[in-house]
């Protein structure tokens, strides 16, 4: 590869991006040599940055530059609650949609036997010593609604269970908005089951 013009070079590299294809690549190398190259200059300066200091939060798994991330290292915020998710991307989600102020644990991940991912690949022993501790009291499974993120729900529902821990399951179904006759089916039955009291 290193052969090829610097051109090509740009333009497959930036294919490491999902959703771009080589068609928006080349749309991309041109519009940046064009018209932004002061942008690409800092765009490459901080992507190289973080590549080499962004690490996991020793605790909570999270991205962080630090040892501890800021969610984990404010004390505002409860002990009481621990929202295990699968992805960084998730907590952001959460953090910017609800007004949750508990704490969160990723798994960066699911368990996936068939693709060697299991317990230890997914962080359930540094799981099981924070739930050692006896702080939290509700632990929120929030896993995809997938048959991955279902059975690893159900893997740590069976891990806490023993211990004086509240253990919920985030509702998945309709989106608001939606009607149900477009509904799929497996989502309109996930959101039937998980009915609660109106
Ligand atoms: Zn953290």
């Amino acid at each position: 590869m290193s052969g090829q013009p610097l051109l090509n070079q740009l333009m497959d590299a930036l294919c490491c991006l999902p959703g771009v294809g080589s068609k928006s690549a080349q749309r991309m190398t041109f519009y940046l040599l064009e018209r932004d190259r002061e942008g690409a200059r800092h765009l490459a300066s901080v992507l190289a940055e973080s590549m080499e200091r962004i690490g996991q939060c020793s605790r909570c798994r999270t991205y962080t530059e630090a040892e501890i991330c800021t969610l984990c290292a404010n004390y505002n915020r409860s002990d009481s609650q621990l929202c295990v998710v699968e992805t960084p991307a998730e907590v952001a989600a959460i953090e910017q949609a609800t007004d949750y102020r508990g704490r969160y644990f990723v798994l960066g991940g699911r368990l996936s036997p068939l693709d060697g991912i299991g317990p230890r690949e997914i962080g359930l022993d540094q799981l099981a010593v924070i739930l050692d501790e006896g702080q939290v009291g509700e632990l929120i499974l929030a896993t995809n609604p997938t048959v991955e993120g279902e059975a690893t729900a159900h893997y740590i529902s069976e891990m806490a269970n023993g211990r004086q821990i509240t253990i919920t399951r985030i509702a998945h179904g309709v989106p608001l908005g939606g009607d149900l006759e477009y509904v799929d089916s497996g989502t309109l039955s996930h959101a039937f089951a998980g009915r609660r009291m109106f």
